[in-house]
């Protein structure tokens, strides 16, 4: 799930912490450098790669943006389109000298198509359990990052402490010409 987060926030244009956040000059070098920041041996993304990742990572964007929206329903019918495209299948493997792991892989044989499979799977198991309102979208002003929810009590309203400072600090200058 860090995953999905950290690259639907890397690749997808909008507002991030106050600022503009633009869709990247350069896709294949920013989704290369997004993965390899997770998985250090990650291979070098191609431009036709980014482009699927993009696309994608638009797609999850909108699950969390539905469960925000309190629309548990849109973001279901759009997890199950995923799941249902990128064929998630479930496969214990072992490499690397890890032991035995559970990865999801597509059927299509693209790094983007495999990575689909596992976030969609992720999401679903999210959606479909007890936390499946803790996907969100960052409430700061002037910012439409996503998160995960991982707090004990599931209070949590911002995609980083940046912008929990930055209400704090908005909120106490306003209280400040009141008083
Ligand atoms: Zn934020």
């Amino acid at each position: 799930m860090r995953v999905a987060v950290s690259v639907v926030n890397a690749l997808t244009p909008g507002e991030s912490r106050g600022r503009p956040w633009p869709a990247p000059r350069d896709l294949a070098a920013t989704a290369t450098e997004v993965l390899r920041a997770m998985y250090p041996t990650h291979p070098e993304v191609t431009e036709a790669e980014a482009g699927e990742y993009a696309e994608i990572a638009a797609r999850l964007r909108a699950v969390f943006q539905a469960v925000a929206d309190d629309d548990i329903d849109t973001a279901a019918t759009q997890i199950n389109s995923l799941l249902d495209e990128s064929r998630a299948r479930p496969m214990l493997q072992r490499h690397d000298g890890e032991p035995w792991h559970l990865h999801f892989h597509g059927t299509g044989g693209t790094l983007a198509g495999d990575w689909a499979a596992s976030c969609a799977t992720g999401l679903a198991i999210v959606l479909g359990g007890e936390f499946s309102d803790r996907l969100g979208v960052c409430t700061a002003p002037h910012c439409d990052r996503v998160y995960v929810d991982v707090s004990r009590n599931g209070t949590r309203r911002f995609c980083s402490t940046a912008c929990q400072n930055r209400v704090k600090t908005a909120a106490f200058r306003a209280r400040g010409k009141v008083t």
